[in-house]
């Protein structure tokens, strides 16, 4: 019976990640991958500016920059064609560059990750579709599957890691996934060529009947991506549907008129739900396998590395401690929820807001008129400000009440008082 330390299951951002700070450590890891790299994957592509101090420590950040890839500086804001404006991150504190985020399509930076871990030394096995657990006395030690010959593997290991993104099967085998209580929500993305847009922003629409995502990816590739509530799908053309409805709004048509389509457009049902965790010892999940709220804050593959980062550390413990149970591993959980609980309860309130088209738009005129405070949620969106600085009740009400921070009248030359923000 072939042996590890650690099958990780899935090379997305969670998996490669975990694989390569498992390696770091010293343990023998084999990465359980079902497609053959480099593959596509339907996302926003823009990665929340927080993640580039990971991806240093991951040592994949320089060949992400060797290819000069785009650095957005900001998100530009639009709430039912009717407020508009550009935000753009606020500064780091102590960090003398000014704060960006990377932009590429995920084709290259997954591969870009994978390349990294075969570097590292880890055993990457592609076309590797994991279909089950073993379990031994209640606990997880291994995995079955077949590869691309359709040959039946068994692998064994005292700890597995499933980073196999929103579709994994410890959400199928172990009924762990709770669907979103709200309306189901479906996006549709295409890369466009021939779009006029601002290369260093990313345009979020929030308009009727959902929001889309716009963002430079390349010189020439610009991602779209359209969020609206499943029902609208019944019996239509997805790309006529698309296509219509993202340039029926008027400053998104000003955008991508005279732009065409690159490819079909994709789709991804069913985006948000959250996850029980296991009941079980030897299992740790990653990323996408821990629940998804929505793309609108874009902030999914930070996530995943933080979350990777987390649970590496905590399996390095069960290992110095021959300690795989449910009980040392839910650690992890605890320590993830402690630092992202607040993150999450933003998104949720975020989701509401849009979806409310009166509230969002009030809540983007006071924004507009507090150029300080619109920077602030963009710097807690793109998770480098601790989401306690905003969520908090009497912050909350402050926003809808537009009772906060004197009017800042010019938002690109004036220098934040970012510090005096934090303190307020
Ligand atoms: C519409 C949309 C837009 C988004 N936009 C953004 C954005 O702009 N920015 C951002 O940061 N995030 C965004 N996200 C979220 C982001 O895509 C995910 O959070 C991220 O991909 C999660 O990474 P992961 O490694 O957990 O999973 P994935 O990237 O899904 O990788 C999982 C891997 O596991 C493999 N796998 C699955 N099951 C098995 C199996 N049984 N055996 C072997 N291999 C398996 C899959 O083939 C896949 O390669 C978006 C998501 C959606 C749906």
């Amino acid at each position: 019976m072939e042996r590890c330390d650690v099958i990780i299951i899935g090379a997305g951002p969670a998996g490669t990640a975990t694989a390569i700070l498992l390696k770091k450590m010293g343990y023998q890891a084999i990465l359980l991958e079902q497609a053959k790299f480099p593959r596509d994957k339907v996302c926003g592509e823009f990665i929340s500016p927080a993640a580039d101090s990971i991806l240093n420590e991951l040592g994949v950040l320089a060949s992400i920059e060797a290819r000069s890839p785009l650095r957005l500086r900001g998100v530009f804001l639009s709430s039912y064609e009717k407020i508009e404006m550009f935000v753009d991150y606020p500064e780091m504190p102590y960090s003398p560059s000014p704060v960006t985020s990377l932009s590429l399509p995920r084709l290259v930076f997954d591969n870009l990750m994978l390349e990294k871990v075969r570097e590292a030394g880890v055993e990457i096995r592609e076309q590797h579709k994991v279909l089950d657990f073993i379990f031994q006395g209640g606990v997880v030690v291994g995995v079955t599957g077949y590869d691309a010959r359709k040959t039946p593997f068994t692998l064994k290991a005292p700890i597995v890691v499933d980073a196999g993104g929103r579709n994994c099967i410890s959400l199928r085998k172990l009924n762990l996934k709770i669907s979103s209580k709200g309306s189901e929500k479906t996006a549709i993305a295409a890369h466009w060529e021939g779009a006029r847009l601002l290369k260093d922003y990313c345009y979020m629409h929030v308009s009727r009947p959902g929001y889309t995502g716009i963002a430079p990816v390349s010189k020439d590739l610009t991602n779209v991506i359209l969020v609206l509530d499943s029902f609208y799908l019944k019996g239509r053309s997805i790309e006529d549907l698309y296509v219509k409805t993202v340039l029926k709004n008027r400053q998104r048509n000003d955008l991508l008129t005279g732009g065409r389509l690159t490819e079909k457009p994709r789709v991804v049902s069913s985006l948000a739900y959250s996850v029980k965790s296991p009941s079980c010892g030897g299992l740790v999940l990653v990323g996408d396998a821990m629940g998804f709220i929505d793309p609108f804050t874009g902030e999914g593959i930070y996530l995943s590395l933080r979350s990777a980062q987390i649970a590496s550390g905590i399996i390095d413990l069960a290992f110095k401690n021959s300690d795989f149970s449910q009980n040392l591993l839910s650690q992890y959980e605890i320590i993830r929820m402690r630092e992202f609980r607040k993150k999450f309860m933003l998104v949720n309130i975020l989701q509401k807001l849009i979806y409310n088209p009166p509230l969002c738009t009030r809540v983007m005129r006071i924004l507009s008129r507090n150029p300080a405070l619109a920077k602030l949620l963009v710097g807690v969106t793109g998770d480098y400000i601790p989401a306690e600085t905003v969520v908090s009740m009497k912050f909350l009400l402050k926003l809808v009440s537009g009772a906060i921070l004197p009017q800042e009248k010019d938002l690109s030359t004036r220098r934040i008082r970012l510090q005096s923000v934090l303190r307020d």
